[in-house]
């Protein structure tokens, strides 16, 4: 039998968020990113649903992850976005359809010496500012007469692709300066290639209407994440397509003065009833929100975790509920638990919480 432990994802959720990303770009096509396991949502299952929900691409880290999701032969194709690609991953690239993205001089040269025979689809990454990845704007020119002199099969350069290092504060003026650079390379460059330029992310596409290009790169907000710091998902039409569930596998009746868990941790001030869940920080469940008795939902009335989580196992509060075994505990997600509030709450982000989550959580529609 298998734990009760599962993170659902609504289908309607990421077909609602996909909406409010085209409402916000309707010329746009949409290239969703759903590397790293679709930040941690599942990506064989995300992929699936934004499928059905007609998206028009996926951006994935690297050729590997794109591979991962070959076999639900879905029509959206995948780009390796992040990620650095070998020279032998190019005819199988070409051979699958995947995109890939140009960023150093070693991969123009591969292009020259390797040999592929389906037509290749690569973007051109341009640093217009956050100096992670990419060509300078004087690098480019290079970078396309190199392509210019010859490659080793089909290539459709489909445009420039750059990176916005702080459009979660859209009114920040070096979002204006990138964005500026990104438009004078496509002015200078853009007859090289196909047109097909992709700049913003999810802040940018709801926050920096200057920054659509034909691409769009959303994430979060496909997730229904607030990528905005001064708004919320519900602020910005977002659903939450997550929702971590798991059940009460035992309950406990402690004395006043009873101790609990690990390090008999945590000890009760008086008489109460405390449940056991199947789920603990081998499942991806910060140790830290036990003790910081991090709100949670039992047979949906709040309540809360406590005490320190185990590999395996979490203990919540039943003060006041009347719950037993096999009632349901909802842990994060929805619009109840946000995962905003969760990252807060451990001083991280929100991608964070999501990619935290384990792999040997099954991931089910709903
Ligand atoms: N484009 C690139 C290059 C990224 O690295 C990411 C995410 O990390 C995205 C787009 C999507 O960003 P967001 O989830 O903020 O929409």
């Amino acid at each position: 039998m298998s734990r009760p432990n599962q993170v659902e994802i609504s289908a309607s959720a990421l077909a609602h968020n996909l909406a409010v990303a085209r409402r916000a770009a309707p010329h746009a096509r949409v290239m969703g990113a759903i590397k790293a396991n679709a930040y941690g949502h599942g990506a064989a299952l995300v992929a699936t649903l934004l499928a059905e929900a007609g998206i028009d691409a996926f951006a994935l880290a690297s050729i590997e992850e794109a591979e991962e999701l070959q076999s639900l032969q879905l029509r959206p194709r995948c780009t390796a976005l992040a990620g650095p690609f070998s020279a032998g991953e190019i005819p199988l690239a070409a051979a699958h359809g995947h995109r890939l993205v140009l960023q150093n001089f070693a991969q123009v040269a591969w292009l020259r010496e390797s040999r592929w025979q389906e037509p290749l689809e690569v973007f051109v990454k341009f640093d217009s500012g956050m100096h992670r990845l990419g060509f300078s704007h004087d690098e480019l020119a290079q970078v396309f007469a190199q392509l210019r002199a010859g490659v080793g099969g089909p290539l459709r350069i489909l445009g420039l692709l750059s990176h916005l290092a702080r459009a979660d504060t859209p009114e920040d003026p070096y979002n204006a300066e990138q964005i500026r650079a990104f438009h004078e390379a496509c002015t200078t460059f853009g007859p090289h290639t196909a047109g097909e330029h992709s700049l913003p992310n999810s802040a940018a596409i709801l926050a920096l209407p200057g920054a659509i290009t034909p691409w769009i790169r959303p994430g979060l907000l496909l997730y229904g994440l607030s990528p905005l710091h001064a708004r919320s998902a519900a602020d910005l039409d977002l659903r939450p397509a997550l929702r971590w569930q798991s059940e009460i596998i035992a309950v406990r009746r402690l004395r006043a003065g009873d101790w609990l868990g690990y390090g008999a941790s945590w000890q009760s001030p008086r008489d109460c009833r405390v449940g056991v869940i199947a789920c603990g920080y081998g499942d991806g469940l910060d140790r830290r929100l036990g003790l910081q008795e991090a709100p949670v939902r039992v047979k949906g009335q709040p309540s809360h975790l406590l005490g320190r989580i185990s590999m395996d196992l979490a203990f919540v509060a039943l003060d006041g509920i009347a719950a037993d075994i096999g009632d349901p505990v909802q842990i994060l997600g929805g619009p109840e638990l946000p995962l905003e509030d969760c990252a807060e709450q451990l001083g991280t982000i929100s991608y964070e919480i999501g990619t935290r989550i384990a792999q040997r959580v099954p991931r089910l529609r709903v």
